[in-house]
């Protein structure tokens, strides 16, 4: 199951593979008990609402979630700041990433280009506000697409004078689409839809988080309904 955050056709996560359930997470609070359920019932899902609350967290890292993610190269600026149980940190190499040393972008249409404008925000120095006029926008699109092109056309100038793709790549615009595997615990990728859906955060990362939200519901529908209902940091 996948989904096209960005509705552009391009830009792509995926759920490749996952481990665990709510019932993994129940079953990990209880292992101090020694005790295990089979099923899942209304009395671990109270569990799962109480270990959220009372942020007892642990449990939630027992279940595992791998990701395909497509993505401009800067909304996965931004996800790269996501560190903790993420398996990017020194000990758990889990975040892989297309490397534009090896591979060249080979085609002119890989940029995401916006269909909607925002304006800068006048309250919030870091984020967007309203859409801009249609007019404004078809503007905005067109210097915005010209960009895009140009970095391309020479990117592929340099790698034709015989650049190397490592340095020629510092050409390609933010917008370029890469893509990454990522690696990712149940109370990481909560801490990450909380952050990344929250107030202040951009749209675009935000439509990945709802996606990310979408994708794992059905493992863990339990724990997501109570997540959302708590209203918490996580
Ligand atoms: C709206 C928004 C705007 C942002 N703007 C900027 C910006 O302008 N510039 C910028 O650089 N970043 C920015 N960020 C990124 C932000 O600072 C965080 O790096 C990012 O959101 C990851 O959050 P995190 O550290 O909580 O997550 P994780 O890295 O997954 O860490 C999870 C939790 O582990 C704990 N933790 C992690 N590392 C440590 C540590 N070293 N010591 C103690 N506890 C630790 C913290 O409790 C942390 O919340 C922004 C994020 C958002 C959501």
């Amino acid at each position: 199951m996948f989904f096209d955050p960005l509705n552009d056709g391009k830009s792509c996560i995926e759920l490749v593979s996952s481990m665990g359930s709510d019932l993994d997470v129940v079953n990990d609070a209880r292992a101090s008990f020694e005790k295990a359920s089979i099923e899942l019932t209304d009395k671990d899902s109270k569990l799962i609402n109480y270990l959220i609350k009372h942020h007892h967290t642990s449990p939630f890292r027992g279940v595992v979630f791998k990701f395909k993610v497509k993505a401009p190269l800067y909304v996965g600026r931004q996800w790269f700041k996501h560190i903790i149980a993420s398996n990017h940190n020194d000990e758990q190499l889990g975040w892989n990433e297309k490397s534009f040393r090896y591979v060249a972008a080979t085609d002119e249409e890989d940029f995401y280009i916006p269909k909607v404008f925002r304006e800068q925000s006048e309250s919030n120095r870091q984020a967007s506000g309203g859409e801009l006029s249609e007019d404004l926008n078809e503007q905005a699109i067109a210097i915005y697409t010209q960009q895009c092109q140009d970095s391309y056309a020479a990117y592929q100038k340099l790698l034709s004078l015989g650049v190397s793709r490592e340095q020629a790549r510092g050409v390609l615009v933010p917008s370029v689409y890469t893509s990454w595997v990522w690696t990712v615990s149940l109370q990481s990728v909560l801490h990450f839809v909380g952050l990344r859906s929250g107030e202040g955060a951009q749209s675009e990362i935000g439509a990945y988080a709802e996606a990310i939200s979408q994708l794992i519901k059905p493992m863990v529908p339990e724990t997501i309904k109570a997540w959302e209902a708590c209203d918490t940091q996580f």
